[in-house]
């Protein structure tokens, strides 16, 4: 792993903007997965035989779980809610991939015994399911590992970056800093403000800004609530007043992904477009109040570049080039 990750500059809305390369961290992992998983890579598990995780058939942390548990050599039964036609007909990126490592794609809704489950959603199918298995399984051979990763195993990978960060503000002689990443569960974001607030920083006040990329703001502020009922560690949750769909095609983030890839760097095109749109949406209105302090300003590159592919090409289909 290629840590700690690069920061370059980019200029965006006519300012320096900081990345920080975390896409760089490793051609296996996205790098959000990466440091997520970072536990899991370093302390040993000598009993645990499988891993089993849930989330979207598409998502960066099936293609990383598959990763993790190929090295380790255990079994991954990762549940989805359902495997969309198009991806069950051609396997492609994510779900490909961990197909080919030999991870258990299991579909919930098409599986005998777990298609009768009545729940709402795929987390609370997730309650019942773990019981099976610890019914059927001794408990020390499984790892349950949750959707996206919003676990407090995620804490120590996420410290580091917290830390790489602090190390980067001080050799600048910056006083104050602010940084920036699109959540998911928020999980991530979450964790960054907790470490910055409670961590010895040498006098640097860090600030965690963020948006909802899935859901709203106020299923962002539950999703922080429940790793963390202290609201004063909770990141700044931004937005532009408009609201996105995970995954949905939108000619304004095809369009914002393409002018900040201009810059030489490629972007994710779930979450960075949804990131960059907020972003621009606050800096103007920071620049039009005129006692605001533009300060140096770190955007947190999280990977995810293995499904731009496919993204790429329904966009094309979509919207032309
Ligand atoms: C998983 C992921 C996120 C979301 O992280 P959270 O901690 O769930 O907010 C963002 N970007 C990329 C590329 C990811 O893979």
């Amino acid at each position: 792993m290629n840590l700690p990750s690069p920061i370059e500059s980019i200029t965006f809305e006519n300012q320096c903007v900081f990345v920080k390369r975390d896409d760089l961290i490793d051609d296996d992992f996205s790098g959000n997965k990466a440091r997520k998983f970072d536990y899991f890579f370093n302390h040993d598990f000598p009993n645990v035989k499988r891993i089993i995780g849930s989330g979207s058939a598409q998502a960066n942390s099936l293609y990383s779980l598959s990763v993790l548990a190929k090295i380790k050599g255990w079994q991954l039964d990762f549940y989805v809610d359902h495997i969309p036609s198009y991806l069950a007909k051609n396997p492609q990126g994510n779900y490909l991939g961990a197909l080919e490592h030999g991870a258990n794609v299991i579909s919930v809704s098409e599986h005998p015994q777990f298609k009768q489950i009545n729940a709402a959603t795929l987390d609370l199918k997730m309650a019942q399911i773990t019981q099976h298995y610890l019914n059927d399984n001794d408990p020390c051979t499984l790892l349950f590992v949750a959707e996206g990763g919003r676990c407090e195993y995620a804490k120590q990978g996420v410290e580091k970056l917290g830390q790489e960060i602090i190390v980067w503000a001080l050799a600048q002689r910056y006083q104050q800093c602010e940084v920036f990443l699109p959540a998911g569960t928020g999980t991530t974001a979450l964790y960054l403000q907790r470490f910055f607030n409670h961590h010895d920083t040498q006098g640097v006040t860090i600030n965690v800004l963020t948006c909802a990329t899935v859901g709203n703001d106020d299923y962002l502020r539950q999703q922080f609530s429940s790793l963390e009922t202290n609201t004063d560690d909770h990141p700044h949750i931004i937005n532009n007043g408009k609201k996105y769909h995970f995954g949905k095609l939108d000619l304004s983030c095809y369009r914002m992904w393409q002018h900040v890839c201009q810059q030489g760097i490629e972007f994710d095109m779930l979450y960075d477009p949804v990131g960059f749109l907020v972003l621009q949406h606050y800096l103007r209105q920071k620049k039009s109040a005129t006692h605001e302090i533009n300060w140096p300003l770190l955007y947190i590159h999280q990977g995810g570049l293995k499904g731009n592919k496919t993204m790429l090409a329904r966009y094309k289909r979509k919207f032309g080039e």
